[in-house]
């Protein structure tokens, strides 16, 4: 993965609860396998799934977040059988994000 989807994801996982715990131990067994045609910075996962464990059940996304910079933009990390499947970045203008923000600008 770029060191930007990987930052970013890592960024999202962070947390004290067994679902992000499991989501970030599948992030250095993550590849991209596709991209949004829109334009936008959006990727499809693939985790190796003999390499680690499903998350435990939770809900879809499994993380939804927005960003204070910039601030029309939000990211959503979706998940298929509890293996890591997309990491999408939306935005609520027109115009798709064609790069990940700085990780730094998250806000949960
Ligand atoms: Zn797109």
């Amino acid at each position: 993965m770029q060191p930007d989807v990987t930052a970013t994801l890592r960024a999202l996982l962070i947390g004290s609860d067994p679902v992000s715990g499991a989501l970030l131990a599948q992030v250095p067994h993550t590849r991209v396998v596709g991209r949004c045609g829109c334009g936008c910075a959006t990727v499809d996962l693939e985790v190796d799934r003999t390499a680690v464990a499903p998350a435990p059940s939770h809900g879809n996304p499994a993380v939804d977040a927005g960003y204070t910079d910039p601030h029309l933009a939000g990211v959503m990390v979706c998940t298929e059988g509890g293996y890591l499947s997309l990491l999408e970045i939306y935005s609520v203008s027109d115009e798709p994000i064609s790069t990940w923000p700085d990780p730094r600008f998250i806000e949960r």
